[in-house]
């Protein structure tokens, strides 16, 4: 079948992009384009459209690592626009990246209602490659270009209308087309012919000053705009095309593409294929605390009912409130129409008694991070659901095997550890036990997705994937502590690599008692070669919590802005083996050689089926810079990686254990 299919009706030719899944702008759409332009020579106008769900969302990343291969698209949108008939760009769904340079080819654009608009190659470390840069703010103006450009962000229609962007919003525009060209006007100006944006110095210095930390992108497409307000088209354009084509090269880009695939391999594992899930519409949920509230928001948004189950009435009302106020606040944040809101309130219910749960597809625990309280609870859910009732645990770092051992039908019992705030965070480390059932793994990553969020599977460990490498990472920065760095230098310099928090200032926003809690739990088990650091010990000890109790690692005086504070270096200095002078760059990389030996450890042991899905575990659950690919594909890149690993082991012998590939 051909990517574009074209037919003739009288004058008029209609033009139908028809490249599944997305109508991307591959090597076949190109040239079928460039037939079409050469066709209409003789027609009087020209309808393109996109077959299925969008118009075009984007262009061919496969493509991106290879020479391109004409003909271009800067050529096909401008011969486009040089035609002699008038292009009426038919839009609905997403106009993106190269959807969007190739409607400003055309000379006219009517979009439905539904349609979005975006330049999203920043996204992958990219500026706009045929002429985005150049012509959308000639269109719509400096601003709007410049904030779709250096953002990514979508635009919907009638915002795009009012800046300029189209036409006409037709919720029918085959009829609305078909009326432009009964009264055809003259064609209007290229884009490219247009005066160039006026730009406001102002704007671009604070846009500047915006973009200059991390990802190198967004202030290479602020350049590109800025080309655009300076020069012509004619050198404007092919500035951008260069750009455009050398960042295809760049670690960024290439660690962005990485992350997109890794994203979406994830939620496809191989463990799970051929398998159908089943229908999950009902949920209960133990525990309604902040984990519990922040699910069921996530739940109820999706469309599912909501029983939530608390130990008393007074806190199942004060549950109730919790997820309400959340709700409040996706509607404050433009998240959820308002009309909606009293609909979801009355999915949801809030009680003490369990039967209230008794048709729930689903069972899930949020309670206190317990053994004997987890076991109590899901052998309540267990009775009180169907048998065949998925059950699933929240748990952070306890063992479910132990959670459901005495569980009748325990294939359908699995780990759904989500990430705080729960309605927020994106990742689910969905966790398959002894006894998972193929078909119960697949209902858990179908529900995730339902969920607009990322599923990535992990093996049974203390703390899975994500929160046994931030023990690791935490552990390095305790050994660096003391031996003579100070809490404010290590935050500093991991944000100099680009996390949005150090990991101390991270620690006082989520509090020290759950990982104090943990490490006393783990005393027992720990080798006895391995160095304790018990600074967090003595602050908890202290009642230093964090920023809850206005102290932890920092002080804090009314607001969130750490304040150091003189009582916790003099701890440290008290307690340092060493007081060796350490540089921001030895920092960094003792703690990413801690996160990306555990992550290698993680893989060795089977417990992640790849180190694609650790990366996303990273990236989405931590913070890690998606444009630096996450912590293994970002190793990879690092020639001096086994010595950064040899040089964290030898500052702390006997405490490390070494992935395979760094042993010996
Ligand atoms: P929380 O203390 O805010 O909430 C726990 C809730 O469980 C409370 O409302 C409590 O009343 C309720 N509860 C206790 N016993 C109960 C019982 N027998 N029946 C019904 N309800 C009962 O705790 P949280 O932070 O929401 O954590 C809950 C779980 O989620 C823990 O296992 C925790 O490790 C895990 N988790 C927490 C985070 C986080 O960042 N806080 C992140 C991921 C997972």
């Amino acid at each position: 079948m051909p990517s574009v299919i074209t037919e003739r009706i009288g004058d008029i030719l209609h033009v139908t992009i028809d490249n599944p899944p997305v109508n991307a702008t591959s090597q076949p759409v190109r040239e079928g384009l460039m037939q079409a332009v050469a066709q209409a020579r003789s027609a009087r106008a020209v309808l393109l459209r996109g077959k299925g769900a969008n118009f075009i969302a984007g262009g061919d990343m496969a493509e991106f690592d290879q020479p391109p291969k004409a003909p271009d698209l800067p050529d096909v949108v401008a011969a486009i626009e040089a035609s002699p008939a008038s292009w009426i760009a038919l839009l609905h769904g997403a106009v993106l990246g190269g959807g969007l340079e190739i409607a400003l080819g055309c000379s006219h654009r009517i979009a439905q209602t539904n349609t979005r608009f975006a330049l999203p190659e920043v996204n992958i470390g990219l500026i706009p490659g045929a002429g985005g840069s150049q012509r959308l703010p000639r269109l719509v103006g400096f601003e709007l270009a410049c904030e779709m450009a250096t953002s990514g962000k979508m635009v919907n229609a009638e915002a795009f209308l009012k800046a300029g962007g189209l036409d006409q919003i037709s919720d029918d525009p085959e009829a609305a087309a078909q009326a432009l060209i009964a009264n055809l006007p003259p064609r209007p100006a290229p884009i490219s012919a247009r005066p160039r944006p006026k730009a406001d110095p102002a704007y671009i210095a604070a846009t500047r000053a915006r973009l200059t930390k991390g990802a190198k992108a967004p202030p290479h497409n602020l350049d590109a705009l800025i080309w655009a307000s300076k020069t012509d088209f004619s050198k404007g354009q092919p500035r951008e095309r260069a750009l455009h084509l050398k960042l295809r090269q760049s670690t960024e880009s290439k660690a962005l593409r990485h992350a997109f695939f890794a994203e979406r391999a994830a939620a496809r594992p191989e463990a799970i294929s051929g398998a159908s899930p089943f229908a999950v519409e009902r949920v209960a949920i133990a525990g309604a605390g902040l984990m519990g509230a922040g699910i069921a928001a996530s739940m109820l948004l999706a469309g599912l009912d909501v029983v939530l189950l608390e130990a008393s009435e007074a806190a199942a009302e004060a549950g109730r409130n919790r997820v309400l106020s959340i709700l409040d606040g996706a509607v404050k944040r433009g998240k959820l129409d308002a009309s909606k809101l009293v609909g979801l309130a009355e999915n949801l219910t809030s009680t003490t008694d369990y039967s209230a749960a008794k048709k729930a597809d689903l069972g899930l625990e949020a309670v206190f991070e317990d053994m004997e309280v987890k076991r109590a609870v899901m052998a309540r859910l267990a009775t009180s659901l169907g048998p065949d009732a998925l059950l699933a645990s929240n748990t952070s770092y306890l063992d479910p095997n132990l959670i459901f051992s005495a569980i009748p039908n325990p294939s359908r019992c699995l780990g759904l550890h989500f990430f705080s705030p729960a309605h927020i965070m994106k990742l689910v480390e969905v966790i398959t036990l002894e006894t998972t059932s193929k078909t119960t793994l697949a209902t858990g990553f179908a529900l995730a997705k339902r969920l607009k969020k990322s599923p990535v599977l992990s093996g049974v460990c203390d703390g899975f994937i994500g929160n046994r490498m931030l023990s690791a990472y935490r552990r390095a920065a305790d050994y660096l502590l003391a031996d003579g760095a100070m809490p404010a230098q290590i935050d500093a310099a991991m944000r100099g690599f680009g996390m949005p928090m150090g990991p101390y200032e991270l620690q006082d926003l989520t509090g020290l008692q759950i990982a104090f809690a943990n490490r006393q739990r783990q005393m027992a088990s720990r080798p006895a070669s391995e160095r304790y650091i018990n600074f967090a010990d003595q602050l908890v000890e202290m009642g230093r919590l964090g920023q809850r109790t206005g102290k932890g690692w920092y002080r804090y005086e009314g607001n969130r802005i750490p304040q150091e504070d003189p009582e916790v270096s003099a701890l440290i200095r008290a307690g340092a083996d060493n007081r060796f002078q350490f540089t921001d760059q030895q920092i960094t990389e003792r703690l990413l050689a801690a996160l990306i030996n555990e992550g290698a450890c993680i893989l060795d042991e089977g417990i992640a089926a790849s180190a694609d899905d650790i990366d996303v575990v990273q990236m989405l659950g931590y913070g890690f810079p998606r444009w630096r690919g996450g912590p293994m594909h970002y190793g990879n890149t690092l020639p001096n990686l086994p010595e950064m690993v040899r040089a964290l082991a030898s500052q702390s012998p006997g405490s490390w254990q070494l992935a395979q590939k760094f042993k010996g």
